[in-house]
C-alpha cells in the first residue's frame, strides 16, 4: 500500500494565480508531500459551452500569460514547478494524477457556473482513481447561497438585487476568513512534461498591439501587493475624488482582483487594519470597500444569471427597438465619436486596457443611448479590450449603465458627455492625455471642439472633420432620439 502521507498533491490554479492566501496551494504544503502546481488553459471542457463560459479576450489573454510567468517564477523561489498543460480540466488532472500516483487535487472554488461544473466533472473523473478532492471558498467574501432573499410570490430565494441592502448583509457576517501566507517552501515534485507557454500564444505578435499594456502594467502577486500597500498609504480624498478621471488617485488592483494574483479578504483585513490605524481616512477606506462590495455584488447577480452577458435582466428590454449602425459602432470603438471625454476614454482603453469607471460609465451610456447601440455590443468590446475583463462586473455594470440591469440607473437618465467632461475633467487635463490632436485647445472647449470659433480652432491646428472629427450625433438629438426609443417599452 502506498504511504499517504508521501504520494503528491495536485493544486489546480485557476484565477487564483498567488501563493499567499491561497487555501489550496496553503493546505496541500501542510500534508508535507511533494505538490504539482497546475495550471490548464482549459476551451475544451463540454460543461463550459452551454453555460455560457466565453473564451477570454485578446487583453485577458495578454494578461494571463505575464501572470503565469511571475507565478512560476514565484513557485520557484520556493522549489515548487508550475506546470502547464492546454486541455479538457478533467482529462489533463486525470493524466497527471495518474503519472504522479496523487492522492489528492485541492482548488479554490469559483462560483460560477462553468468553472463549478467543471470542477465538477474533475471530481467525478477523480472519484473513479481512488483520489481525493477538496475545493475552498476562494473569490469572493461571501459564498452567494449564504445571502438570499425570499422570493416573491414563489417559495424560492434569489440573491439580492439591490445594492445597499447587499453589502449591508455582507458587512454584517463579520468579516472573512483571516488570510493564509504563503508556504516557505514547497517538498520538490516528480518531474512533469510542461506546455511551453509561448506556444499557448496568447501574447500578441503579428501585430504587436500590447506596447501600451507593458508601459502600464506589472502583472503578478508582488505588484499587486505593492498596489494595495500604496493606495492605503494615499488613500485620503479617494472618495471626493475617485470620479476624477484627471488624477490617479483609484486603486487599480482590478486586474489584479481578475486573476486571483491578490484576494478579496486580504483587501478587506488590510483596508480594516489601515482604518484602525489611521481613523482620518477610514471613510475614504469604508468607500473603497463598497466598491470591492460591487464586485461582489456583481458575482453573486452572475452566480444566479450566468447568462448575463446575453440575457437582460429586465425582460422589458428583450423589444428595445436598438440600432445596427457598424459606422458608428466602429467609431466608438476607434475614439472618433467627436465627443472629447467619450473618444479619450476609448483611447485610453485600447492603450492601457483599462478605463477609468467614470469615464467607462459614460462611454457605455453614449453607446447604448445617444447612438442606440445595444448593450451587448459594447460588453463584447469591452470584454476583449479590458485586461479586468469580468464575467461579472462586466455584463452588470453594462446592464446597470442601459437600464435593464440589477438596481440599474433609470434608461431616461442620459449623462450629456458635455457636461460630464467638463464637471470630472474641468482642467481638460485627461482628454488632452488621450487626445494629442487637442492638446492646444482652450480649456473652454475642450470637452465641446465645435463651439470653438474658427480662429480659435485655426490657433489650435485643428481643422474639425480632419483632424478631429464633428460629432457624430449631435447631444440633444441623440437624448430625444433615446427618450422616444425608451417609450416604446415603457408603454408595452
Ligand atoms: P477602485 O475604485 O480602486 O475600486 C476597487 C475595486 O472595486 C476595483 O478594483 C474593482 O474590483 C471593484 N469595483 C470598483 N467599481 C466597481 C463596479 N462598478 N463594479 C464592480 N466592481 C467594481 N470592473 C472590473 O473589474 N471588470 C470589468 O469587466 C468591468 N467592466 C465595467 C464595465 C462598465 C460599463 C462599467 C461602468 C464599469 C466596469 N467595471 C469593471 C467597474 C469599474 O469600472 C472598475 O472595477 C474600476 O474602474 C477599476 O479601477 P480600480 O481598480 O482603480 O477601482
Amino acid at each position: 500500500m502506498t504511504d499517504q502521507s508521501q504520494t503528491p498533491t495536485i493544486v489546480w490554479f485557476r484565477d487564483d494565480l498567488r501563493l499567499s492566501d491561497h487555501p489550496a496551494l496553503h493546505a496541500a504544503a501542510r500534508r508535507n508531500a511533494p505538490v504539482i502546481c497546475l495550471y490548464i488553459l482549459d476551451e475544451q471542457s463540454k460543461a463550459l459551452k452551454p453555460r455560457q463560459a466565453r473564451p477570454m479576450g485578446g487583453a485577458t489573454r495578454w494578461w494571463l500569460a505575464q501572470s503565469l510567468r511571475a507565478l512560476s517564477a514565484s513557485l520557484d523561489a520556493i522549489g515548487g514547478t508550475l506546470v502547464l498543460r492546454k486541455g479538457a480540466a478533467a482529462d489533463v488532472i486525470v493524466d497527471v494524477a495518474r503519472a504522479v500516483d496523487a492522492s489528492h487535487v485541492f482548488w479554490n472554488e469559483i462560483v460560477q457556473a462553468p468553472h463549478l461544473a467543471v470542477a465538477d466533472g474533475v471530481t467525478e473523473a477523480l472519484a473513479d482513481l481512488d483520489v481525493g478532492t477538496q475545493s475552498f471558498p476562494d473569490d469572493l467574501l461571501a459564498h452567494p447561497a449564504t445571502i438570499r432573499a425570499k422570493e416573491t410570490g414563489t417559495k424560492e430565494s434569489r440573491g439580492l438585487r439591490v445594492f445597499t441592502p447587499f453589502w449591508r448583509r455582507v458587512q454584517a457576517m463579520g468579516g472573512p476568513a483571516k488570510p493564509l501566507p504563503a508556504p516557505k517552501k514547497l517538498l520538490p515534485a516528480p518531474k512533469l512534461k510542461s506546455d511551453k507557454l509561448a506556444d499557448w500564444a496568447l501574447e500578441p505578435s503579428k501585430p504587436d498591439w500590447a506596447g501600451g499594456l507593458r508601459e502600464t502594467w506589472t502583472p503578478g502577486e508582488a505588484a499587486a501587493q505593492k498596489h494595495l500597500k500604496r493606495f492605503l498609504r494615499e488613500i485620503a480624498g479617494y472618495s471626493s475624488d475617485r470620479d476624477r478621471p484627471d488624477r490617479e488617485i483609484t486603486s487599480r488592483l482590478s486586474p489584479h482582483l481578475r486573476f486571483g494574483e491578490i484576494s478579496p479578504r486580504q483587501i478587506w483585513t488590510a483596508a480594516h487594519f489601515a482604518a484602525a490605524e489611521h481613523p482620518t481616512h477610514s471613510s475614504d477606506i469604508a468607500k473603497f470597500m463598497s466598491e470591492v462590495g460591487w464586485r461582489e455584488f456583481c458575482r453573486h447577480l452572475l452566480f444566479d444569471v450566468p447568462d448575463l452577458a446575453t440575457r437582460n435582466l429586465q425582460s422589458s428590454f428583450d423589444e428595445f427597438p436598438w440600432k445596427t449602425d457598424r459606422t458608428a459602432l466602429r467609431a466608438w470603438q476607434r475614439g472618433l465619436t467627436g465627443y472629447p471625454i467619450v473618444d479619450a476614454g476609448m483611447r485610453e482603453l485600447w492603450h492601457t486596457g483599462v478605463m477609468h469607471n467614470r469615464v467607462r460609465m459614460v462611454v457605455a451610456s453614449f453607446l447604448v443611448k445617444h447612438l442606440l447601440i445595444d448593450w451587448r455590443e459594447g460588453e463584447k468590446w469591452f470584454w476583449d479590450t479590458l485586461v479586468d475583463a469580468d464575467a461579472g462586473s462586466n455584463p452588470a455594470n453594462w446592464q446597470w449603465v442601459a437600464g435593464s440591469g440589477a438596481d440599474a440607473a433609470p434608461y431616461f437618465r442620459v449623462f450629456n458627455p458635455i457636461l460630464q467632461g467638463e464637471k470630472f475633467d474641468p482642467g481638460g487635463v485627461y482628454v488632452r492625455r488621450w487626445i494629442p490632436e487637442l492638446t492646444e485647445l482652450s480649456t473652454k472647449h475642450i470637452h465641446q471642439p465645435w463651439t470653438a470659433s474658427p480662429l480659435e480652432l485655426k490657433n489650435a491646428g485643428i481643422t474639425l472633420g480632419k483632424d478631429y472629427p464633428s460629432p457624430i450625433v449631435d447631444h440633444k438629438v441623440g437624448r430625444e432620439r433615446a427618450l422616444k426609443a425608451y417609450t416604446t417599452i415603457r408603454n408595452s
